[in-house]
C-alpha cells in the first residue's frame, strides 16, 4: 500500500458513526511538535461510543491502526505512516456524575478543560495537572503528571475497548502504572471514557491554585504554540535511594552542555534543556532524533548515565529501528 492510497474501509463505517476517511493528512498538523509527513488515512473520533464501532470495522477489515489523542507527546516521522490514524479529541467536557466524588468523562476530552471544568465547579484533586496539553485519554496511558502528582493518583477506573471493538473496564491495578508508564501503552485497549475521584474542594483555593501553576510553568516551559515541542524529552531518574526524588535529567543535559546543541532546525529550549524544540521552519523529525541521541551520548560521556525517552516515536526516523507502531 503507498501512502498515497486510502484503505478500503467498508461504508458501514461511516454509516454507523458519520465518520469521513480523509487521505494522505499531513501528521505535522496532528501533534504539538507540527513536524511529519502524511498519514494514508485519519478518522476524527469526537465521541466515546462511535470508538467502539470504529475499532471493531478495523479489526473486521484488518487494517492497521493506531489511536492517538492530541499528539503532544509523539514525534512523527518526516515520511509519514502507513495506516489508519484514529484521532480521538473533544471539546467541552459533560462528565457525568457516578456519586461520592466520582466524575466520568470521555477520554477525547482536552485535559485543561477538564481542570477548568473541575476549578469552577468546586472539585480538587486535579490542580497540578494544570497546563499540561493533551487529552485525558493520553495522560492515563502515559501517567501524566507534575508536581509529585500522576494520573494513577486521582484515577478511579477505564473503560475503553479491546482490540475487537468489545467493551472492556480496567482497574488502576490492572492498568500497571509506573512513573509515565502503564500497561495501556501498548495500544491493544483503546480508552474511551475515564473515571476520576475528586474531592470537594474551595473554589478559590483552587482558581489560585490554577493561576499560581499555570504562572511556573509559563515561566519555565516553552508556549508550544510559538516554539512547537512535545514537553520533556528524557524521564527523570530514579532516586538512589527510598527517601530521595527523582533527579532531573534537565539538570544533566545542562551539565553536559545542550542548550548549546543544534542539529539542522532543531534545539534546545533556552529555559529547560530537558525540552527539544523546533528552533527555525525547516526542522525535520530526523533533526530532533539525531539531536535526542546526541544529547544522550553526551550525558552518558559526562555522568555515566543513560537517559530514557519520554517520547514516543512513529514511523521510519533515520538512525532508529521503527516499530510496527509506537516504538
Ligand atoms: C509544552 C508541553 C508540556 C508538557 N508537560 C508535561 C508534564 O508536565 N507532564 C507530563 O506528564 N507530560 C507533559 N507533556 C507531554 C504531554 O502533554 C502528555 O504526555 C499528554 O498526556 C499526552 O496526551 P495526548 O492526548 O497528546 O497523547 P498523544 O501524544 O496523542 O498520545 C500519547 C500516547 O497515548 C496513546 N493514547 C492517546 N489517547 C489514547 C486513548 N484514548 N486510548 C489509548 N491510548 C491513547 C497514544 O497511542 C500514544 O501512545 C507536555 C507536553 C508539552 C508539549
Amino acid at each position: 500500500m503507498s501512502s498515497a492510497e486510502l484503505p478500503e474501509l467498508d461504508p458501514a463505517l461511516i454509516q454507523k458513526t458519520g465518520i469521513t476517511p480523509r487521505a494522505n493528512v499531513p501528521l505535522s498538523q496532528l501533534g504539538s511538535f507540527q513536524l511529519g509527513g502524511p498519514v494514508s488515512c485519519l478518522l476524527e473520533c469526537h465521541e466515546p461510543a462511535s470508538l467502539g464501532e470504529i475499532r471493531s470495522v478495523l479489526h473486521d477489515q484488518k487494517q492497521p491502526s493506531l489511536l492517538i489523542g492530541e499528539g503532544s507527546n509523539l514525534l512523527f516521522s518526516d515520511e509519514g505512516w502507513r495506516g489508519v490514524l484514529v484521532r480521538f479529541t473533544a471539546g467541552d467536557p459533560v462528565p457525568e456524575d457516578e456519586g461520592q466524588g466520582k466524575w466520568r468523562f470521555a477520554a477525547s476530552a482536552n485535559l485543561q478543560e477538564v481542570v477548568d471544568w473541575a476549578t469552577l465547579n468546586g472539585w480538587a484533586g486535579l490542580e497540578a495537572f494544570n497546563g499540561i496539553p493533551g487529552t485525558l485519554g493520553g495522560a492515563v496511558v502515559g501517567n501524566a503528571g507534575a508536581w509529585g502528582v500522576q494520573m494513577e493518583h486521582v484515577l478511579c477506573e477505564v473503560h475503553g475497548f479491546d482490540t475487537r471493538g468489545a467493551l472492556k473496564k480496567c482497574s488502576v491495578a490492572e492498568c500497571g502504572f509506573s512513573y509515565r508508564n502503564s500497561n495501556l501503552k501498548s495500544g491493544e485497549f483503546w480508552v474511551s471514557e475515564v473515571i476520576l475521584q475528586l474531592e470537594s474542594g474551595e473554589k478559590t483555593f483552587l482558581e489560585n491554585e490554577r493561576k499560581r501553576i499555570l504562572d511556573l510553568r509559563k515561566a519555565r516551559h516553552p508556549d508550544w504554540e510559538k516554539e512547537p515541542c512535545i514537553g520533556s524529552f528524557f524521564k527523570n531518574l530514579e532516586p538512589s535511594s527510598a527517601a530521595e526524588r527523582r533527579q532531573a535529567a534537565g539538570f544533566f543535559l545542562e551539565q553536559a552542555g545542550a542548550k548549546n546543541c543544534q542539529v539542522g532546525g532543531a534545539g534546545v529550549y533556552a529555559g529547560h534543556a530537558n525540552i527539544l524544540v523546533k528552533k527555525e521552519k525547516n526542522c525535520l523529525a530526523a533533526d530532533v532524533a539525531k539531536l535526542a541521541r546526541e544529547l544522550q551520548v553526551a550525558v552518558k560521556e559526562m555522568h555515566g548515565i543513560d537517559l530514557e525517552r519520554e517520547v514516543r516515536y512513529l514511523g521510519f526516523i533515520p538512525g532508529e529501528k521503527a516499530g510496527p507502531g509506537f516504538y
